[in-house]
């Protein structure tokens, strides 16, 4: 695998401008053709399901306990019924306890507020996940808040938050796009990120606002960009991490890219192409994926790179959630 390293004693704490890279790397040139590794979120996040799977049994086996997921979907985007089902079908091969609870486009507020309630109680239900966006009559506030922070695996509820921006994540759950970023992030930079700077383009609460923390408490000099920020290509030029979450497709250039960097897509984004004169529709990301790995170290698909480490991220809180509820360690 190509790796970055850090020059200098013990490979830690060094300027953004000292890191080199090792191995058929080092001799890379800027502007070599596509030379970039490709992090595969998807056999990450298959590596990890794995892993959930073994802890679920010795979990069930050692305490008779068996993680539970609810997942409430409001509504027909299809997009979201696909997130859904993945999610519910990672859950049972994972062997948690699992249940889908579907409500009609037009459902009353106090009826989805009563459903989490019941939900927040129910001994079976160790995490609880509403599906986004909710129809426009609905205050996406007040439902995400409505969860009990100990079930919020997907890290909204204002505790989590709070818990994530004051560094306290050790019972926190870590919203899950971001906590993958971080892994495969981790896994191409090491822990630590001193001396690095990381561009996060996209200041939402559930992608970039906890990237940036995440980022931040792990040591990156760290700039949030958004629709707003003045000559962007600039900016994520000085990025040796790049995390790009806005929804535009193939927004970011390869000219952006800072030779070397490490480039996380989370976009997705739905576009039309034309195969020997059929349309077709396909997903892409933020992030012009082959002009990117003409510069960038590494950088991740759309789809097989975020997409799928988000799915493995809400089953690792899940468990962890049951482990809480346990009163065992994560
Ligand atoms: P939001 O729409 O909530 O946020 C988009 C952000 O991008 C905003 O902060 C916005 O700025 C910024 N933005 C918009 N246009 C520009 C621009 N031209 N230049 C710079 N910044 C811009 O999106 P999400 O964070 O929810 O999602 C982002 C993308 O990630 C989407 O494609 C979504 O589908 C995908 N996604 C993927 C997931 C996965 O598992 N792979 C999970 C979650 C999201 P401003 O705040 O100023 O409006």
């Amino acid at each position: 695998m190509r790796q970055f390293t850090r020059a200098g004693a013990g490979g830690t704490m060094l300027a953004a401008d000292n890191i080199v890279r090792t191995g058929e790397d080092q001799h890379k040139e800027p502007g070599d053709m596509a030379t970039a590794q490709r992090i595969d979120g998807k056999a990450k996040a298959a590596q990890m399901s794995a892993e959930i799977s073994l802890q679920t049994e010795a979990l069930r086996k050692e305490h008779g306990l068996q993680p539970g997921l609810a997942v409430v979907i409001i509504g027909e985007d299809p997009a979201s019924q696909v997130y859904v089902r993945n999610k519910k079908r990672t859950a049972e091969a994972c062997g948690f306890y699992s249940e889908q609870h579907t409500l009609a486009e037009d459902a009353a507020e106090e009826d989805v507020l009563k459903l989490i309630n019941d939900l927040n109680t129910d001994d079976a239900i160790h995490g609880i996940l509403v599906q986004l966006p909710l129809p426009d009559h609905l205050d996406e506030q007040k439902i995400t808040q409505a969860v009990v922070p100990n079930k919020d695996v997907d890290g909204f509820h204002f505790v989590n938050i709070g818990k994530l921006t004051s560094g306290n994540t050790s019972d926190a759950f870590v919203p899950c796009t971001p906590a993958g970023c971080m892994l495969m992030i981790k896994d191409h930079l090491g822990t630590d990120l001193s001396g690095l700077n990381a561009v996060v383009i996209g200041r939402s609460n559930i992608v970039g606002k906890p990237m940036a923390s995440l980022l931040l408490q792990a040591n990156a000099t760290v700039t949030v960009t958004h629709s707003r920020t003045k000559d962007l290509a600039a900016v994520v030029r000085e990025g040796d991490i790049v995390v790009a979450a806005v929804g535009r497709a193939n927004m970011v250039k390869g000219d952006w890219i800072k030779p070397g960097a490490v480039v996380i897509d989370v976009g997705i984004n739905r576009v039309e192409v034309t195969v020997d004169g059929e349309t077709k529709s396909r997903l892409t990301g933020d992030v012009d994926y082959a002009e990117a790995c003409e510069s960038a170290a590494a950088v991740t698909p759309v789809p097989g790179g975020v997409g799928p480490m988000t799915i493995v991220m809400l089953m690792a809180n899940t468990l962890r959630a049951a482990r809480f509820a346990a009163g065992l360690e994560a």
